[in-house]
């Protein structure tokens, strides 16, 4: 069985791709998506912003299951920001930061001033992804996935993206940014929610009522 994922991230795709491959279920970018306007992605919650954008994508497949993401930090201390506002936490709350520096850059160094005042003990944090599979607009199975970390007092390690040079994993002594890949994919937060989805899909479990 083939399933489209609306995504071009070769890193999410590689994610899905090795979660996916003890199964009958064949893993796909969903074809042109670079043609494809993005939607915008303003719900407050990362289900909300994956069946969004999961019934967007596949009406540009029909027939075919498409699947959408969303994904993001939590941390504790701020309450659970950055969620939804990961990938422009600094930009949101105009941190300019060093301008020669990346995004991502920006978005540790926004965080680790937001946390200056919260002892090691507090700093735990988690991954989250949403997924939604949607056939022709209708959304018809959900799957969640995270991994718990904590939010060090400086980036360690070159691997990775995002703000995995500061998620401290305890049980490896490692950041995301600092562990090999295979271990990374076996704790995946994406892995685990397309696990997640996956197991419902097989067990015919329709979630109609987490669609809503
Ligand atoms: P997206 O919406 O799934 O692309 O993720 C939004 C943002 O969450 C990214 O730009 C990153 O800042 C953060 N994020 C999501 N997943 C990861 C991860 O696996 N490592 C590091 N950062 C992540």
């Amino acid at each position: 069985m083939k399933l489209y994922v609306a995504t071009s991230n070769p890193g999410k795709l590689r994610d899905f791709a090795m979660a996916a491959q003890d199964t009958s279920v064949d893993i796909e970018p969903l074809p042109k998506l670079s043609e494809i306007p993005a939607p915008p992605e303003n719900e407050t919650t990362f289900a909300g912003n994956a069946l969004a954008k999961a019934a967007y994508y596949s009406g540009f497949a029909p027939g075919e299951l498409v699947v959408a993401d969303d994904s993001g930090l939590e941390v504790d201390a701020l309450g659970g920001e950055p969620g939804v506002r990961s990938a422009r936490y600094a930009a949101d709350a105009g941190f300019a930061g060093d301008e020669r520096h990346s995004i991502d850059q920006r978005n540790n160094a926004y965080l680790l001033r937001e946390l200056q005042a919260v002892p090691p003990g507090q700093r735990s944090a988690r991954y989250r992804c949403a997924l939604v599979a949607a056939r022709d607009g209708v959304c018809l199975y959900t799957g969640e996935g995270s991994v718990e970390g904590k939010i060090l007092t400086e980036p360690r390690g070159e691997g990775g993206f995002g703000y995995d040079p500061l998620f401290y994993l305890s049980e490896f002594g490692k950041t995301m940014a600092e562990i090999d890949l295979a271990t990374k994919h076996g704790i995946s937060h994406r892995g685990r929610a397309l696990r997640d989805l996956l197991n419902k899909m097989k067990r015919g479990s329709n979630d109609q009522h987490q669609c809503d």
